[in-house]
């Protein structure tokens, strides 16, 4: 990998399929064109990033969101992006067909933003197309706010455009747009105070519900197991388990279980109790070497018991049916 501070050479290896690690002002991206399929799974290989995490598409000028988002494009996708743009803020709204189902994981929204960084900017305008860049690390270490932090572990880019340190060291909010207002995917340098100020942000569950947009949520490798895991629906269903598989149920639903082991979630199927055990008893399964697949059984989705199974449903993502 070349290391230096010319962009027009960076650029070039963009429009030729090639990666391309840069500064923005969060943290360095690992960039390819978003519109090269090719070039954008040669940037899950080298991140050894899932598929099912979707990137954050970069744009230099505010056109670009014409090509990339579906129309018509809602109203408070210009609000915001007049007033945190360029800026750490990814706006995700209905993706056009022209985005690669690569870039969104197969999801019908695209996540698009415009850093502030000169040399970024600079960098997208020069290979003329939206550049796809998440951070320049390997998946789920330590971020690089250095180009020294990107040599140190990845190989994979063409070339590595030096900027120095990186301003904010901390990634950008991410904000899905629906017809009654925002809703923050994941929190960011920008706050919700500050997003508050130009558009109504959804915080309660129940506003949730109406969303217009389907709601992807945020696929956070944290707070998944390290082993697979499985939503069970119907305890009824769940009819072969291997000797190396357990079963997180509620205790009183413990004989529901003809087949494997059970772990007890709860003794009473108390929806606080259960939601206070959840992670501790999927870290206990995670590192108990008996253990090689995890079930859980679905939880019913009143009161705390929402929060439960978002949790549940995001770490079991990958495995869901
Ligand atoms: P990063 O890992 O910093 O590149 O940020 C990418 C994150 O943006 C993903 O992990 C998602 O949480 C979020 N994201 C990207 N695209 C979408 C999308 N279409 N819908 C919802 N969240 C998205
Ligand atoms: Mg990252």
């Amino acid at each position: 990998m070349i290391k230096g501070k010319d962009v027009a050479y960076a650029a070039q290896c963009l429009k030729s399929g090639e990666l391309v690690a840069f500064p923005t002002e969060t943290v360095y991206g690992l960039g390819a064109d978003a519109f090269n399929a090719r070039a954008v799974a040669k940037v899950f290989e080298v991140k050894q990033r899932p598929k099912f995490d979707p990137l954050i598409v970069h744009i230099s000028s505010i056109d670009q969101i014409e090509e990339l988002f579906l129309q018509p494009i809602d109203e408070k996708v210009y609000r915001l992006a007049e007033a945190f743009w360029p800026g750490p803020l990814t706006i995700v709204f209905n993706r056009s067909a022209i985005v690669p189902d690569i870039v969104s994981s197969g999801l019908p929204t695209v996540a698009v933003r415009m850093p502030s960084h000169p040399l970024a900017v600079e960098l997208i305008r020069l290979a003329g197309t939206p550049l796809v860049a998440p951070s320049a690390n390997r998946f789920g270490k330590l971020s690089p706010t250095q180009a020294s932090h990107v040599e140190k572990q990845l190989d994979g880019p063409a070339y590595l455009l030096d900027g120095g340190s990186t301003d904010y060291g901390v990634e950008s909010t991410v904000v899905l747009i629906t017809k009654k207002g925002v809703k923050i995917l994941r929190p960011g340098a920008v706050t919700a105070e500050e997003l508050a100020t130009h558009v109504k942000v959804l915080s309660h569950k129940n506003e949730f519900d109406e969303l217009n947009v389907p709601s992807p949520g945020m696929l956070k490798s944290h707070y998944a197991p390290r082993k697979p895991l499985y939503i069970i629906d119907k305890p009824s269903e769940l009819n072969y388990v291997e000797s190396d598989g357990i079963i997180i149920a509620s205790e009183q639903d413990r004989n529901l279980y003809s087949v494997g082991r059970v772990k007890a979630l709860s003794k009473s199927g108390n929806l606080q109790e259960i939601a206070v055990n959840l992670f501790a008893v999927l870290h206990q399964m995670e590192d108990d070497d008996e253990v090689e697949d995890i079930y859980i059984e679905a939880i019913k989705e009143e009161g705390v018991g929402m929060a439960v199974m978002d949790r549940i449903r995001k770490a079991a993502y990958s495995y869901q049916k």
